[in-house]
């Protein structure tokens, strides 16, 4: 929605994705998501007196691998620094993170827009950090709060844009787009419901054609691109309120609410300088050689923006192409379905049949009780001419309901497709003796009645008659 009073909006998104690494950043502790509290954390997460940290390897080439994928500069050198504050489930008192010097800069991310247009988002930079503890309060009796040090220490890529998104959508864009990309990479699981991606919304407003910035605040830990969107419409909202009633926006991070549709003030905006980085002196400067960024180069499988280009190339449509590059598991479920087959045909059972079917069931792709290779044996028996375009959507249900396959419901129900041109032919011939009125219109020029005699035949295959030798026999019957 349009701000009133000729406003426009500047947002500019941090997201924080928590990389799939098996362990910690700096130390041997285990990441596995659901665990029961405090079971994976060890001295180094618990900052008992003399524990140093040590770099996980695989952390940095997730951070690298984003790196190139957004074209971003990698920075040969970068600096891990401490980031001072207190929160109970942060024992050591500081979060390691990088500052001044972080693993990747610049860089862009294209994002599309429900209305088929997209530009490119600048990215600020890139930097590692670890995650904090989390505080529990709302468990059991009496006013007490725990710590789960679970969380402490699981590697973050703090992903911050540049102040060029506009609206809520493109914000929400913006959002997606990442997640697909982490997604892609196979660098994080971006499922922003259990936490492991989340976004930080920083929003102003100014008046149409107004360069400078004027003050942004900060909505923290958005877990949803819904959340996100929402938010971001409600703080601008507020500040076009305060702007035009004389007063002056204050540098704020908030919290959304979402059951009362607000932000509240969480505190004021703390600046760098309150954080007293310094480099952290338990870390060496993070040196990258050539060899080692070409060798996650060399990993980098195909990314969404190159599939989707791929897939428009090979005939699909715009809105089937986007479906399929925006998520992994769809992606790499077509490459296995379309494999040897048409792929505008396979495309389109994917995206209308199983998507229609599922989004009814709500189960997602990787749940789907139909695989890929059912799928696709169902598509071959199509394209073989053994049952009918009908009678596919039918075995389809079938397959859906029970489990089969599609040839054995085709061998049980006997839903073979007709192809025997005698049988074919005695049909025709029953069809064109039956309805005397409808060949002498069809004779006097009116060839949609034609239809007619086909609808005839296949009821009397029930079904299962092949179209187009029976098309071919009426013709010739019909003169
Ligand atoms: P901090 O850690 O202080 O929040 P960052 O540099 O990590 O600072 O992030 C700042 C974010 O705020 C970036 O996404 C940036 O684009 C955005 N931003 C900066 N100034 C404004 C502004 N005036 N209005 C909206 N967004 C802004
Ligand atoms: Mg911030």
């Amino acid at each position: 929605m349009a701000l009133p009073h000729g406003y426009e909006m500047v947002i500019g998104l941090e997201v924080h994705a928590q990389v799939t690494t098996a362990s910690k950043l700096f130390s041997g502790s285990a990441t596995t998501f659901g665990a029961e509290p405090n079971v994976q954390a060890n001295e180094v997460d618990l900052a008992m007196p003399g524990m140093l940290p040590v770099l996980n390897a695989g952390a940095v080439d997730a951070g690298i691998m984003l790196g190139l994928a957004i074209g971003a500069e990698i920075n040969r050198a970068s600096v891990f620094a401490r980031k001072n504050y207190f929160y109970p489930d942060l024992p050591k008192g500081y979060q390691i993170s990088q500052y001044d010097q972080p693993i990747v800069l610049g860089g862009k991310l294209a994002i599309e827009l429900a209305d088929g247009s997209g530009r490119d988002i600048g990215v600020t930079r890139m930097h590692l950090e670890e995650d904090a503890g989390k505080s529990i309060h709302d468990m059991g009796a009496g006013n007490v709060s725990y710590v789960d040090l679970n969380r402490a220490g699981v590697p973050l890529m703090e992903i911050v844009s540049e102040p060029e998104l506009r609206t809520p959508e493109e914000a929400g864009a913006y959002v997606k787009k990442l997640r697909t990309l982490l997604r892609f990479l196979g660098i994080c699981d971006g499922d922003m419901e259990k936490g492991n991606l989340r976004c930080d919304a920083n929003v102003s407003v100014r008046k149409m054609g107004e360069t400078k910035l004027r003050t942004r605040c900060e909505i923290k830990n958005l877990n949803s691109v819904r959340h996100v969107m929402a938010a971001i419409q409600h703080e601008a909202e507020r500040h076009v309120a305060v702007w035009e009633s004389g007063g002056e926006v204050g540098q704020e991070t908030r919290l959304w609410d979402p059951d009362l549709n607000e932000t509240r003030t969480l505190r004021s905006k703390e600046d760098a300088h309150d954080y007293r980085y310094f480099p952290c002196p338990d870390l060496l400067p993070v040196q990258l050689t050539e060899a080692r960024i070409e060798a996650v180069r060399g990993t980098l499988p195909e990314l969404p923006d190159a599939l989707r280009a791929r897939l428009l190339a090979s005939g699909l449509g715009a809105h089937e192409a986007g479906l399929i590059a925006s998520d992994k598991d769809y992606a790499a479920y077509f490459a296995e379905l379309a494999k040897g087959r048409d792929a505008k045909i396979a495309a389109n059972w994917m995206t209308v049949e199983l998507f229609g079917a599922l989004n009814k069931l709500g189960v997602e792709l990787e749940k789907s009780p139909i695989s890929a290779a059912a799928l696709g044996e169902l598509l071959d028996l199509l394209a073989s001419g053994k049952i009918s375009g009908k009678i596919a959507k039918q075995v389809f249900a079938t397959m859906l309901e029970s489990g089969k396959g599609a040839a054995a419901i085709v061998a049980e129900q006997g839903l073979a497709q007709v192809s025997d041109e005698g049988a074919l032919r005695a049909a025709c011939a029953k069809a064109v003796a039956a309805n005397p009125d409808a060949v002498a219109k069809f004779k006097a020029g009116n060839e949609r009645i034609f239809g007619s005699f086909v609808g005839f035949v296949m009821k009397e295959t029930k079904g299962q008659g092949n179209p187009e030798l029976i098309n071919s026999i009426l013709r010739e019957m019909l003169g």
